[in-house]
């Protein structure tokens, strides 16, 4: 890659940003930046203001270095520098106080806004693509669309792994709802509880209930966040009954089944599971390749056969790693004045692993099969000893899988790790799970629980 001029380069790193970056924090820190030049290991981006290098430098370079790091395959550094007359990107005093300690979820600018405003229009109904992986949910999902607080259906509970269209599900029954005339309210739970906690600060409680519970429709992403905060969990529990006992429909996602979220009290979680309780999962090759030609005709990117099948083969449990490297991909053919062909595509996503956004890659083997242990009840010791029995072996069989996918360590390391295996073991039992994942949905469902509570440990690391 040392060949890519510094804008290139940041074109390219920018475009796997936009996938893992909020939007929001997107648009307002990462959009208005530029690639100015590469001083030996160091990666010099230009901001319009140093509001801008702050956040980046205090929220976002760890994220950059490993785009930049993945990019070069070497170890970068990256450097904010402020531009002079860089044009209207985003100022100071455009933004509250707090943006720069916080710049992540970012939700701010748009917290004064009508919540309902947060809906994306691209994510219809239309632009839904539905596989066997997400038939039931999408099918919820429309009926409840159809006829929304209708007992059958309320509350409406989809959950699945990360970038499998939740989100999108959410959105779609939204904008059909608001369709109808009737008044939508979206938040993630993270926007929720930052709007109670504001409203608690302001001595506007009132104004947050009534806000809330004048919704027709209630949609909330990503429930999982508000499940460990007491007061706004409180708070959650009596606008959800309130807006239950009055019909009003109420739709959660959230990456775990309700038995699975930590810390719920048992009164909520049997009102979340009292409606319909619907899973998403992993798509297949069909349905990935649908989606990556649906996407790509509403980019009005053409793409031949041979790109939708390279990239669908390649990005297999993630949709937004998928969309992720076909933005990718078109812009560097912008960038390049090239067609989108397979060449390119093989050329721009070189440098991807097609474990793409894989933030599991540093996470200690320890961890993993503890992790893994837990999820099945066992202990670590258990796991990784000699016992051949099915309630051990299978667990083990999965940790090894996860470590060989999720990791870089070699398979003599992680046979190692798994109580001193050999090399074909791990190899072995990779294959097994990796054709049994496919098989069996219960297994995919599994192995997807896992991940995410991998990525929670993940995350309760970094806060
Ligand atoms: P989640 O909320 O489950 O993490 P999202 O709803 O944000 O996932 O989906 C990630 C991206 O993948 C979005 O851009 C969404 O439009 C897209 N996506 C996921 N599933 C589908 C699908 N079945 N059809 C079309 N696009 C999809
Ligand atoms: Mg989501």
């Amino acid at each position: 890659m040392s060949t890519l001029s510094a804008k290139e380069a940041w074109a390219s790193a920018l475009g796997s940003l936009q996938v893992e970056v909020h939007k929001q924090s997107y648009d307002t820190y990462l959009k208005c930046s530029s690639g100015l030049a590469i001083e030996g290991d160091t990666f010099v981006v230009g901001v319009p203001s140093p509001f801008t290098a702050a956040a980046l430098e205090r929220g976002f370079t760890p994220l950059v270095v490993r785009t930049l790091n993945g990019l070069f395959k070497r170890p970068m550094q990256v450097a904010y520098r402020v531009l002079q007359n860089a044009g209207n990107g985003v100022h100071a005093a455009d933004l509250p106080e707090d943006a720069v300690l916080n710049p992540l979820p970012a939700p701010l600018k748009q917290r004064r806004r009508d919540p309902a405003a947060l809906l994306n229009p691209r994510y219809t109904f239309d632009n839904f693509v539905v596989g066997k992986s997400n038939r039931f949910a999408h099918g919820v999902a429309m009926a409840v669309a159809e006829s929304p607080g209708n007992e059958a259906y309320n509350p409406l509970y989809l959950h699945g792994g990360a970038g499998l269209g939740k989100t999108h599900l959410l959105h779609a029954i939204g904008i059909a709802a608001q369709g109808k005339g009737l008044t939508v309210m979206y938040a993630s739970a993270e926007q929720y509880t930052n709007e109670f906690v504001n409203a608690l600060r302001l001595g506007k409680v009132d104004d947050f209930r009534t806000k809330f519970r004048n919704a027709d429709v209630l949609l909330i992403d990503d429930i999982q966040f508000i499940a460990g905060k007491d007061a706004s969990r409180e708070s959650f529990f009596h606008t959800f009954n309130d807006l239950h006992a009055a019909s009003k429909q109420i739709v959660m996602s959230s990456d775990t089944r309700p038995r699975s979220l930590p810390l719920l009290e048992e009164r909520l979680r049997s009102r979340m599971e009292a409606g319909v309780v619907a899973d998403v999962q992993a798509p297949d090759l069909e349905t990935r390749m649908a989606i990556v030609a649906k996407k790509a005709a509403l980019s009005r990117v053409k793409i031949s056969a041979d790109v939708i099948d390279f990239l669908a083969r390649r990005f297999v449990r993630n949709v937004r790693e998928l969309e992720g490297a076909l933005n990718r991909l078109q812009a560097m053919a912008q960038l390049t004045n090239r067609q989108v062909d397979l060449e390119l595509a093989q050329q721009a996503l070189a440098d991807i692993p097609a474990t793409a956004g894989n933030r599991l890659r540093n996470m200690p083997p320890k961890v993993i099969i503890e992790t893994v242990a837990a999820y099945f009840s066992l202990s670590a010791d258990e796991l990784t000893s000699p016992s051949r029995r099915a309630t051990i072996a299978l667990p083990r069989q999965v940790a090894a899988y996860l470590l060989r996918v999720e990791t870089d360590r070699s398979l003599a390391e992680i046979g190692t790790f798994l109580g001193d295996r050999g090399h074909t073991t791990v190899l072995r039992a990779h294959d097994k799970i990796a054709a049994e994942i496919n098989a069996s949905p219960n297994l995919n469902r599994q192995v997807g629980e896992i991940r995410a509570a991998l990525e929670r440990r993940l995350s309760s690391q970094s806060a």
